[in-house]
């Protein structure tokens, strides 16, 4: 019984890393997929853009008034998916993963992080794959940070709370319970 338990771990480790490495792939040039007409559990920020929507900031779509923006609605929503889909993988690999586990615990997430802008580090894949998804959790935060606003607008209120949710979880797990405004206090400000 515990052989089958133990090959049913394995598998879902093998599955999640699959998974994340496919999420990683796409944030770079040779593996940018292109945006869908309508994006489900995509991540569109996965790649720098240079058109992008004057109400959501995200590419892919226009929309010029946000009191009639469905299209940023669907965008948002694809973004707050896909990160729950990383999320549930995430947390597998940490629970499961003992080389997971030490990736995320030496993990040294920073503000400037959230830029994705070089630097990249390398290493085991576990340790590779936890510096590019943070650097793509901090993109996402700070993006979401910057029209806030908006997407109180855009957004439903039990969607926004889907996004809270998903955010308590990856900063938990991702930057050690700190928040984007807590790296920027910790790393810009003093
Ligand atoms: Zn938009």
């Amino acid at each position: 019984m515990s052989t089958f338990t133990d090959h049913d771990a394995a598998d879902r480790i093998r599955q999640s890393l699959t998974a994340l490495s496919a999420v990683v792939r796409e944030m770079t040039p040779t593996g940018a997929k292109p945006i869908p007409a309508h994006p489900d559990h995509f991540n569109l920020l996965a790649r720098p853009f240079s058109e992008t929507c004057l109400v959501c900031k995200l590419p892919g779509h226009s929309s010029a008034n946000i009191n009639a923006s469905p299209r940023c609605r669907v965008a948002l929503l694809s973004l707050i998916v896909f990160w729950e889909d990383v999320a549930t993988h995430l947390t597998s690999l940490y629970q499961h993963s003992k080389r997971f586990h030490q990736a995320v615990q030496a993990s040294q997430p920073t503000y400037e992080m959230r830029r994705d802008a070089g630097g990249l580090k390398g290493g085991d894949l576990e340790d590779v794959l936890v510096e590019r998804v943070t650097r793509a959790w901090l993109k996402f935060v700070a993006h979401f940070s910057w029209i806030r606003a908006k997407a109180n607008v855009v957004l439903a209120v039990g969607e926004v709370g889907r996004y809270e949710a998903v955010a308590a979880g990856l900063n938990g797990l991702l930057l050690g319970g700190l928040t984007l405004s807590d790296l920027y206090q910790r790393d810009i400000a003093q």
